[in-house]
């Protein structure tokens, strides 16, 4: 268990270090910004979306090592995933950090290198702020097809 840990914050570090996606996507039609006041973190995710799919999906922003790790590793976990699908990984991935349901760690991929947040109460809003942003931005989207 140590050495998955060392691994996670290898993997933290690197993204932290190191983000990938850092920028606008290429395409964006989709946009959304968010604001963790506890921590001072802010992100701003765009989405490049046809047919329903991700085909690209970038961020940028200023805040901690969480937050950044987070968001980068997000981006990376999100290409050419579907709308619904993207959706359905953030459930699971606050399921992880809340703790409330049993996740399959490996079944989330590198994402599961934050799982150690659930320890920290305070930072799970750094971690998932990126995802609350993305979720914006795709509920803008709803939004624009709206018929009423
Ligand atoms: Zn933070």
């Amino acid at each position: 268990m140590n050495d998955l840990r060392g691994l996670y914050q290898e993997i933290i570090l690197d993204h932290y270090k190191r983000p990938r996606h850092h920028g606008v996507a290429t395409g964006a039609n989709r946009e959304a910004e968010g604001f963790n006041p506890l921590c001072g973190d802010k992100v701003k995710v765009t989405l490049a979306m046809k047919d329903g799919t991700i085909e690209d999906v970038a961020f940028e922003g200023e805040g901690c090592a969480i937050s950044t790790a987070s968001a980068s590793l997000m981006t990376e976990a999100l290409h050419g995933k579907t709308e619904a699908e993207a959706r359905e990984l953030f459930q699971r991935f606050r399921q992880l950090l809340t703790g409330g349901e049993v996740v399959d760690e490996e079944e989330l991929g590198k994402l599961a290198a934050l799982s150690g947040v659930r320890d920290y109460p305070m930072r799970v809003k750094c971690a998932t702020l990126a995802w609350h942003t993305l979720q914006a931005a795709l509920d803008k989207a709803d939004d624009a097809v709206s018929t009423e």
